[in-house]
């Protein structure tokens, strides 16, 4: 029996690396299209619960898909509990620009859905194409022009492994990046901290008022194994991703400061 991939983004269903993975994929598993009808990128794992949610039934380049109204979250909760597509996987992109760094992943909206998917037990991986140029990421997804070859001979393998298998205990997210060119093979890496040398640019408005965009270049690299100094290698970095956040190195020294008191709302 066909295994059955949902597959997301956050570039919007009209995004060209969103059916460059549907490419790769059609061949190897029954695939059900869930994206926003529109550009989501870095809304993270954010979700609509003030407004109503469509998902239109279309047919884009052939094929029956949803183009929902909403986040990249909002299609993976449509697909999985309205559609009840009930998939093996979902899969989140092929983004275009990394996602690298956890300063990245953790406003990644192509991550975003990824983390919603296995919160909610589906296992998921997130694919991201690196750009050279930064305007790409913010241009018209449509649009993009650069070869996907790569970048869907990637997403086939690695989704292949995971369509009988189970990711390895810990990973609840496997998050795969390919760079521009692939110079190098497969890296199993770990978060670096940041991608950006964050900025703010402060302008007027044609009124005379100030306002500031959120700006800044791309840090030159970072530490030997990490998803950050792997692609800038030329590697595909694939970094597995865990959900608990909590940081249990903290905890003893917490019990410590805190400690449990019977009777602390009677204390005067
Ligand atoms: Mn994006």
């Amino acid at each position: 029996m066909k295994r059955k991939i949902l597959l997301t983004n956050d570039d919007g269903i009209n995004s060209a690396g969103l059916w460059a993975a549907y490419e790769a994929l059609s061949p190897i598993a029954e695939v059900t299209v869930v994206a926003p009808a529109t550009q989501q990128s870095a809304v993270g794992r954010s979700i609509s619960i003030f407004e109503p949610i469509r998902a239109n039934e279309i047919v884009q380049n052939g094929v029956r898909s949803y183009a929902v109204g909403g986040k990249p979250t909002d299609s993976v909760i449509i697909g999985l509990y309205a559609l009840a597509l009930g998939p093996d996987l979902v899969v989140s992109g092929i983004n275009i620009g990394e996602n690298l760094s956890y300063e990245s992943i953790m406003t990644s909206g192509t991550v975003g859905a990824a983390f919603e998917a296995a919160n909610q037990g589906t296992p998921a991986l997130a694919f991201s194409l690196q750009v050279e140029d930064q305007g790409d990421k913010f241009d018209d997804p449509q649009f993009y022009r650069q070869s996907f070859a790569d970048a869907k001979k990637v997403v086939q393998e690695v989704t292949r492994t995971f369509l009988d298998r189970k990711f390895p205990p810990g990973a609840d997210v496997i998050n795969v990046n390919i760079p521009s060119l692939v110079r190098g093979g497969y890296e199993v890496t770990r978060l670096s901290d940041k991608l950006f040398r964050t900025g703010v640019e402060r302008r007027l408005d044609p009124r005379g008022r100030p306002y500031f965009w959120i700006n800044g270049p791309l840090v030159d690299d970072a530490e030997e194994g990490t998803d950050v100094h792997a692609v800038r290698k030329g590697n595909i970095s694939i970094t597995p991703i865990t959900l608990d956040c909590t940081a249990r190195t903290a905890h003893g020294e917490l019990q410590h400061l805190f400690k449990s008191e019977v009777g602390w709302a009677r204390r005067s």
